[in-house]
């Protein structure tokens, strides 16, 4: 459903207006010029929209795009389908960037600076080893990233464009919720749609992925429209509160109201204490906490910041 929810077109684009304008001038001065649009790195947190922005780019551009995901390139043998069928200012678009294999990442280096190939021919009995170049079509190398530090310098150099995709306005998820409840068919009020915005972190996925459940709960219960009080109780089913805090949200934040005030606690200690593992702790779960301002992040652990803020 999501993918019927993604919008095709820069103007069809909620938000990032600054975005958006930079990059409508990129491909105008593209186009106009007969070039290629320059190497473009778009980063900021999952679900805003960095993969919206590269297939509208396409769109802009009126050119194909190929779409891999990091993890998946761990070796230089991974990216030669895509780097094969690259046309003359096409995208290649790699998600997760940062999960390119760091020896890709250097070999990715020249194609992206020459547009040329070195496909290494291994020895065998009757010749020897030798590495051969092949020149491919210029085209648009675009990533994105929600750990841009994770990327080697000379990599990250090589993106002339490079945007950051900041956090939604409670307002533009109302509005983007109005869209898709209309393009979902849902009958859903006003000030239901402002409960489901409010607690929707800021990220468009996370308000698509509510509306579906909203739409989800209305159906199962035979309602004919959804207001307020029907979306807080769809809302409350899945544990998500009035703060947007979740059951593991709560549970992290219980754990840190229990110690004397002004503890700060390590990681590890949370990660048995929550039976989490690390990353989910840091990626997952503290940025939403340290942005709304429950915890800081101290030298010495974690801290809980705001007790009367914790229900
Ligand atoms: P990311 O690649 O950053 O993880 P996506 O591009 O996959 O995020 O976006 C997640 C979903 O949110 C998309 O399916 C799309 O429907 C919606 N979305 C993202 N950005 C916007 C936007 N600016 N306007 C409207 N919908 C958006």
């Amino acid at each position: 459903m999501s993918n019927k929810l993604r919008p095709e077109r820069f103007d069809d684009l909620i938000g990032q207006d600054d975005i958006i304008n930079n990059l409508k001038i990129s491909v105008k001065s593209a186009i106009t010029r007969g070039d290629v649009l320059s190497h473009c790195l778009f980063y900021g947190g999952a679900g805003l929209g960095k993969t919206t922005l590269a297939r509208a780019l396409a769109n802009e551009l009126d050119v194909p795009i190929q779409i891999a995901n990091g993890a998946s390139l761990t070796t230089n043998k991974d990216v030669l389908p895509y780097l094969m069928k690259v046309e003359r200012g096409s995208i290649f678009f790699i998600d997760e960037i940062h999960r390119v294999n760091k020896k890709v990442q250097e070999y990715l280096l020249t194609v992206i600076e020459d547009f040329r190939l070195d496909i290494v021919i291994p020895a065998s009995k009757n010749s020897e080893g030798e590495t051969v170049s092949i020149d491919i079509p210029k085209f648009c190398f675009v990533g994105a990233t929600t750990e841009m530090g994770d990327l080697v310098q000379p990599f990250l150099d090589r993106f002339k464009l490079k945007h950051f995709i900041h956090q939604y306005t409670v307002e533009e998820l109302r509005l983007l919720l109005d869209i898709n409840a209309k393009k979902m068919n849902i009958n859903i009020s006003e000030d239901a749609m402002k409960v489901v915005a409010k607690v929707s972190r800021g990220t468009p996925r996370i308000a698509n992925n509510f509306l579906e459940w909203l739409r989800d709960y209305k159906v199962a219960n035979n309602l004919q429209g959804l207001h307020k009080t029907e979306a807080t109780q769809a809302l409350q089913m899945q544990g998500i509160d009035e703060n947007g805090l979740n059951p593991i949200d709560r549970k992290y934040l219980k754990f840190l109201e229990k110690l004397p005030k002004g503890t700060a606690i390590g990681v590890n200690t949370l990660c048995s204490a929550l039976s989490l593992d690390r990353q989910t702790i840091e990626n997952k779960i503290e940025p939403y906490l340290i942005q709304q301002g429950y915890i800081g992040r101290t030298p010495k652990g974690r801290v809980l910041m705001a007790r009367e803020k914790v229900s």
